[in-house]
């Protein structure tokens, strides 16, 4: 297939849903007429959405959005991709689009950070006392930031505002910056900054992905990759110059690429080449590795030799490398 039969949309907008069950189930069965694939998640402050389709379907799907009122100013990011990057399509409704799970939640629309376009944020980056947060998790920055960022110890973004307030003596006094993918986990994050007592508070509008896009910063000062939730798992940022800061998590080399964790109940992100994908057998620890449900073996319907064999064969690359 060529490039640019097919688009890969990501869109939020923080609005008042009444009733988010019901309008999951319709807008799930709307989403499969046109022939969508992806993932939305719906609550009563909003929408959260990425998905793929051909041409025609994303432009259905985004006039059917934008023709209601609720979202007719919605924002949608798009990529062109050579085929769909979901396999399913999921509406859910939740309690929160980004689960910050606050007991007092913040509405982005009544206190949020200053918005700041990329050539604002490029420019207030590089300035003395200011501070570069990155709202993501660990996982997501490891493969890319921008240069000089703090990378907040978190798994999972609920944990920030505790990270936050055990870190607090960073960032006193200073002005913050953050930052995440699309932009609507900062809505609520630099919400949340501004109600904890910090004073100069701006958010990168739009994410990082229109960073990437804009014509006059052209990515510069990010470093790697931008981690994306579907197919593609990365994409590329920085058009002037591409530094790799992912490191393979086997052998620490410079490396891009994720693999998730064979270990179904681990199924953690790891990054590592291809060789060692294959050497570690796509399992990130020892305990992933001997896993009974372990679905590297399955695939490669391996014998209980051929794992005693790969298995002499990780000692020997461990004591090569002094990797754990
Ligand atoms: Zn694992």
């Amino acid at each position: 297939m060529e490039k640019g039969t097919h688009r890969i949309l990501l869109y939020y907008k923080y609005v008042t849903i009444e009733d988010p069950e019901t309008f999951a189930a319709e807008h799930l069965k709307s989403c499969k007429e046109i022939g969508l694939k992806g993932r939305i998640l719906v609550g009563t402050e909003g929408i959260n959405g990425t998905c793929s389709g051909t041409v025609e379907q994303t432009d259905a799907y985004m006039n059917m959005l934008q023709s209601d009122d609720r979202f007719k100013d919605i924002v949608f990011k798009i990529d062109e991709a050579d085929g769909h990057a979901f396999k399913k399509m999921h509406v859910r409704a939740r309690e929160e689009i980004v689960n910050m799970s606050l007991e007092d939640d913040v509405n982005p629309n009544e206190l949020t950070g200053k918005y700041l376009s990329p050539e604002e944020f490029f420019k207030q980056m590089q300035e003395e006392d200011t501070v570069v947060i990155d709202a993501r998790n660990d996982y997501e920055f490891d493969v890319g930031h921008f240069r000089g960022a703090i990378r907040p110890d978190i798994a999972n973004f609920r944990d920030l505002p505790q990270w936050i307030r055990d870190n607090k003596e960073q960032f006193e006094g200073k002005k913050v910056l953050t930052y995440c993918t699309g932009g609507i986990r900062c809505e609520k994050f630099s919400g949340w900054l501004v109600r904890e007592g910090f004073e100069d508070v701006g958010q990168l509008h739009g994410g990082i992905v229109t960073y990437g896009k804009d014509p006059v910063v052209k990515g510069e000062l990010w470093d790697g990759q931008c981690y994306v939730f579907d197919e593609r798992l990365v994409v590329p940022v920085n058009q002037v110059e591409h530094v790799i800061v992912g490191r393979d998590h086997f052998d620490g080399e410079p490396c891009e690429r994720y693999v998730n964790c064979a270990n179904p109940i681990c199924n953690a992100q790891i990054i590592c080449s291809e060789e060692n994908e294959h050497l570690y057998m796509r399992s990130c620890t020892d305990e992933c590795r001997v896993h009974p449900r372990n679905r590297y073996f399955i695939e490669h319907d391996m014998t209980v030799a051929e794992y005693d064999e790969r298995m002499e064969a990780i000692e020997k690359h461990r004591n090569e490398t002094h990797v754990s």
